[in-house]
């Protein structure tokens, strides 16, 4: 058994971007790591343009100017301005190249094409710079950036529509237990809807994973054996849920060994989320997560995650870590690392109450996991706790 820094570091060591990589619409980058720095193709802005709406100025002494013209957004018009006269200008539109400065319409007084300003102006005021925010040949955005909304929009507006990422990793899920039955049917004695098949799915959904499989075993050795065999054919990670433990009909450990899968750590002195196993076989990894669905999703987020971004080209650690003042005393004698379910609000923390690794009850409403070293803690309220926030931290 291992601690948890130690189980994390394994995890990270073992990590690598994978080799290949694909050169898509930006479209479908949402999620995706850059293969490759993006160099600028243009200059942004590409012109220099007016940052409000106003007019444009050629300075001189006086606060009275005389109205020549009118450019708005999209006109590709280059009046020449001569000393003491001004266009009419609109956000976003371009400033003639003989005018120095802007001024918002707010400070002036128009009486037909005549202007009068009321605040001293300066040289280049309201202007921005062609360049101003990336110059052609710049490389604004490194290799392994992850693009978001915005990194695909501030590619648009290079005129980018596609770029080479990293390839996203082939995960396949083996979901065993002979008690797991679909929700499509009513329940009967002894069993239990099978609810990990989404838990782990729309995780990795949230990651940007799209190339999922999900198999189902039935708990024997053959089973899981036979699922593995053909997992490992495919995915560069496979998440095995349940089955892990030491139970009689806890087939996943000894199928990993007959398949001689290398064992990186097995066991983890944390709670939830014991029986943790990590390993590798050949080019593919493998996760078997303890299947209590609180002790699965726990281990998703602190060890498969960190894994699955560095494999998508992601310098990434992991989940965020902060401190954050408790909202409450807290006390515990557990020997082991908790990973506590909490919600992050105010600038404080609270952790939940029904914490048990059964119980998705307050997973549903957490945006953080409060991390308690072992040996047990007594703190109070104020006291700061390290808080690893989950991905959805924004609360509904
Ligand atoms: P195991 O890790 O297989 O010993 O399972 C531990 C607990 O988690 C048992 O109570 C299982 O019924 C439950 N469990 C395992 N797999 C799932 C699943 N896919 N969905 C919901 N609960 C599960
Ligand atoms: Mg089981």
């Amino acid at each position: 058994m291992i601690a948890v820094e130690e189980a994390l570091a394994l995890v990270l060591d073992n990590s690598f971007p994978l080799k290949e990589t694909e050169i898509i619409p930006i479209n479908q980058c949402l999620n995706r790591n850059l293969a490759k720095a993006v160099e600028a193709p243009i200059d942004l802005p590409s012109f220099r343009l007016s940052s409000m709406d106003g007019y444009a100025l050629c300075l001189h002494q006086s606060n009275s100017y005389s109205i020549v013209y009118e450019v708005k957004a999209g006109d590709a018009a280059n009046p020449s301005l001569k000393i003491g006269e001004c266009v009419r200008i609109f956000t976003g539109a371009v400033v003639p190249d003989s005018a120095d400065a802007v001024i918002m319409q707010e400070k002036t007084i128009r009486k037909e094409d005549q202007l009068t300003i009321e605040t001293p102006v300066n040289k280049g005021q309201n202007i921005r710079l062609a360049g101003s925010q990336v110059q052609k040949g710049d490389f604004p955005l490194e290799k392994g950036q992850v693009l978001q909304a915005s990194g695909l929009a501030f590619l648009k507006s290079l005129g980018i529509s596609e770029v080479e990422v990293v390839r996203s990793p082939k995960v396949t899920i083996i979901i065993t237990g002979n008690e797991l039955m679909p929700s499509s049917e009513p329940l009967t004695r002894g069993k239990i809807y099978e609810s990990n098949s989404i838990l782990l799915q729309a995780a990795l959904h949230q990651q940007g994973i799209e190339n999922q499989l999900v198999s189902f075993a039935e708990d024997s050795l053959k089973a899981t054996i036979s699922a593995l065999k053909k997992a490992f054919l495919s995915a560069d990670v496979v998440l095995v849920s349940g089955g892990i433990s030491v139970g009689d009909y806890d087939f996943v450990k000894q199928a990993l060994k007959e398949l001689e899968v290398k064992e990186i750590f097995y066991k983890v002195r944390q709670r939830p989320g014991k029986p943790l196993f990590f390993g590798k076989k050949d080019q593919g990894f493998v996760f078997a997560l303890p299947g209590n669905p609180a002790s699965t999703l726990s281990c998703f987020y602190v060890y498969v995650l960190p894994l699955i971004a560095r494999l998508k080209g992601s310098k990434s650690d992991g989940l965020i870590r902060a401190s954050i003042p408790l909202a409450h005393d807290f006390s515990s004698e557990e020997p082991r690392a908790l990973f506590l379910k909490a919600t992050v609000q105010n600038q404080n923390v609270s952790i939940l109450d029904r914490q048990h690794s059964s119980m998705l009850v307050s997973f549903a409403k957490a945006n953080a996991l409060v991390y308690i070293p072992e040996q047990g803690v007594r703190l109070k309220k104020g006291a700061l706790v390290e808080t690893l926030l989950l991905p959805n931290t924004i609360l509904t």
